[in-house]
């Protein structure tokens, strides 16, 4: 993601409704355990880690307006744009949350989470920096503290050499790797597939997509 800094954009998250939670700025024990309370309903909660621009998660909540969704993202200059377009077309059951999601579980508590989307992650190329990937066993295991018991993963990129070292530490979580594909545009799973920004991107320069599905050990 090209970061521009935009104007004006943390105080749009600070003023926003759709914001339900500003790590700068906010006490995460306000949210932690109050979620369905927060959205008014006791359905699901699903959400993006790294939703960029929003694209994938609002139009998750276009379609299932039966699911609560939280796009989080790390940067306010990037989140800044999902908001935009959240204010105008004000989905019921679509909040945004700024923080690094290294810090994941002071927001979230155990089963309160019903679904992780991954999507076009950081890479992190340098060995050093791999535990910041985030589909690293590092933060595999910090999902399993917010995942409700039914709960999984999947994860998209074109970076093959991530996603194969994800496929690598899927088995070393011991967690189950319900399918995977290393071309999803031209696989059985592709019905139904809702592209991110990235995925249109990388898709239209001729990458392939890649895919996997996985769950904690149960
Ligand atoms: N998911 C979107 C898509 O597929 O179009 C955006 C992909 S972009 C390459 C990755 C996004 O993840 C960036 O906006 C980045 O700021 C965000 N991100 C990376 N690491 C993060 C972290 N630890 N916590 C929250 N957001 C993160």
């Amino acid at each position: 993601m090209r970061l521009r800094n935009v104007k004006g954009a943390r105080d749009t998250i600070a003023a926003s409704e759709y914001v339900a939670f500003d790590e700068d700025n906010m006490d995460p024990d306000q949210l932690k355990g109050k979620w369905k309370e927060k959205f008014g309903n006791n359905n699901p909660i699903r959400i993006e880690i790294g939703m960029g621009k929003g694209q994938f998660i609002m139009e998750m909540a276009r379609r299932n307006p039966e699911i609560n969704f939280v796009g989080i993202e790390k940067f306010s200059s990037v989140l800044v744009r999902g908001i935009e377009k959240q204010q105008v077309e004000q989905l019921p059951n679509l909040l945004f949350v700024r923080m690094d999601a290294e810090n994941i579980e002071k927001v979230f508590d155990k089963n309160e989470v019903d679904y992780i989307f991954l999507n076009f992650s950081d890479p992190w190329p340098k060995d050093r920096h791999a535990k910041r990937r985030l589909t690293s066993v590092n933060f595999l295991n910090r999902y399993i503290n917010i995942l409700s018991e039914t709960g999984g993963v999947t994860f998209k990129t074109d970076n093959r050499p991530l996603f194969d070292f994800s496929l690598e530490q899927v088995e070393e979580a011991d967690w189950i790797l319900d399918n995977y594909t290393f071309d999803l545009h031209h696989s059985e799973y592709v019905e139904g597939n809702i592209m991110t920004e990235y995925e249109k991107k990388f898709s239209e320069m001729g990458n392939p997509i890649c895919r996997l599905v996985c769950h904690p050990k149960r």
